[in-house]
C-alpha cells in the first residue's frame, strides 16, 4: 500500500515541474464564447418521445410587464438574479413529438422574423436525428411570428410533407381583411406588419391545401385542443395523453418564469386581451399545479418542460425537469 502511494506521489510531482516566475503569471487567453452545444433535449413521456428544440434566447425588458410597479418587477428580478436593465433571459422553444405513428411539431420558432439571433429550430431538429420531411403535422398554438415563421423560408415550406393546423378563431383574427379596421388606429401598423409575416410563412402550405383550421372539440392526431385565448384571440394549447401520462403544450399562456410565476396576475405587453390572458393563466396554472401536470412551454427556460407548484394557490414556482443523459 505504502509503495503505491509513493509511486503515485512521484509521478504526480513529475507531471507538475516547478514553474518559473514568468510562467506563474501567464494567463490563459479568453476564448470568445462559442455556440452552445445543447440545442435539443429529448424527454420521454410514457411511450412518447418529446424533443425540445431551441430556437434561441432573448432578453425581455422589465418594462413589458403590465399592472405591476417597476419597483416590484425589479424586486422579483433581483430574486432571480436577472439583469436589472435587460430583464430576464427568455427562451424560444418548439417541440417535436414522436408518437410512433406520427411526427408532430408544436410551434416552429421565429426563423428570421425577429433577427439573426433566433431561428435555430430547423438546424436543431436535424441535429436531433430527424429530417424535416418526416414531420407530418404542425400544430401552432397561435400565429405570432415566433411560432409560425419557422414553418417556411423565403416562400418555401421547411416541412414539405406537413399539414399545418391552427384554430379557426386565430386564422380569422389574422387573415380576415376586415379585421384591421376593428383595431385602434395606433395598433393597425403593427398588426399589418405581423399579418405580412404570417401570410408569407403559411403561403406554401395554403398552395397545397395543407393549411387547416379546427374548432374546440376537434382532435388532431390524438391531440386534444384546449381553448386558452387571451394572449391572442384564437390561442389554443394541446394535450396529448399516453396510457399512463399526459403532457400539455401550453403555448404563450406564460412568458416569464420569474415575474409571471411570482405574480401570475401580471399581463405582458404582447397580450392582445391582457385581462383574458391573465384569467386563462390563473385558471390553467391552478389546474396544472393541482394535477401535477407535465407541461411544455415555448418561453420558459430551455428545454421548457416541467411542472408548476404552488404553496398558497396564489403564487407559483416553475419546477423544470432535470437534465438526464
Ligand atoms: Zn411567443
Amino acid at each position: 500500500m505504502k509503495r503505491t502511494v509513493l509511486l503515485l506521489s512521484v509521478s504526480f510531482l513529475s507531471s507538475f515541474p516547478l514553474l518559473s516566475h514568468a510562467e506563474k503569471t501567464k494567463t490563459l487567453p479568453i476564448i470568445e464564447q462559442q455556440k452552445q452545444v445543447a440545442g435539443f433535449y429529448q424527454h420521454q413521456v410514457g411511450d412518447l418521445q418529446i424533443t425540445a428544440l431551441l430556437d434561441g434566447t432573448n432578453f425581455m425588458s422589465p418594462k413589458l410587464f403590465k399592472d405591476i410597479s417597476q419597483q416590484q418587477v425589479q424586486q422579483i428580478l433581483k430574486k432571480y438574479y436577472a439583469d436589472q436593465d435587460k430583464g430576464v433571459q427568455t427562451s424560444i422553444n418548439a417541440f417535436l413529438v414522436n408518437t410512433g405513428k406520427s411526427l408532430i411539431l408544436v410551434d416552429s420558432g421565429a426563423a428570421s422574423c425577429f433577427g439573426a439571433h433566433l431561428g435555430s429550430v430547423l438546424t436543431n431538429l436535424k441535429a436531433s436525428g430527424y429530417q424535416p420531411e418526416q414531420v407530418d403535422t404542425i400544430l401552432l398554438t397561435h400565429l405570432h411570428p415566433d411560432h409560425v415563421c419557422g414553418i417556411s423560408n423565403n416562400g418555401v415550406a421547411n416541412f414539405p410533407n406537413a399539414t399545418v393546423y391552427v384554430s379557426d378563431d386565430e386564422a380569422k383574427y389574422w387573415l380576415d381583411p376586415k379585421q384591421v379596421a376593428k383595431l385602434p388606429k395606433e395598433k393597425q401598423a403593427n398588426y399589418l406588419g405581423t399579418v405580412e409575416k404570417i401570410k408569407q410563412a403559411i403561403a406554401p402550405y395554403q398552395a397545397k391545401q395543407r393549411f387547416k383550421t379546427y374548432k374546440l372539440g376537434d382532435d388532431i392526431q390524438g391531440f386534444k385542443v384546449i381553448n386558452t385565448a387571451g394572449h391572442t384571440p384564437g390561442h389554443f394549447s394541446y394535450e396529448l395523453k399516453t396510457k399512463s401520462e399526459s403532457i400539455v403544450f401550453i403555448g404563450d399562456i406564460v412568458h416569464s418564469h420569474t415575474v409571471q410565476f411570482d405574480r401570475p396576475e401580471t399581463a405582458i405587453e404582447y397580450d392582445i386581451d391582457p385581462k383574458k390572458a391573465v384569467e386563462t393563466r390563473l385558471k390553467q396554472f391552478a389546474n396544472f399545479a393541482k394535477n401535477g401536470q407535465t407541461i411544455a412551454a415555448p418561453h420558459l427556460p430551455f428545454p421548457g418542460i416541467g411542472h408548476i407548484y404552488s404553496a398558497d394557490g396564489k403564487s407559483y414556482q416553475w419546477i423544470p425537469i432535470h437534465f438526464k443523459d
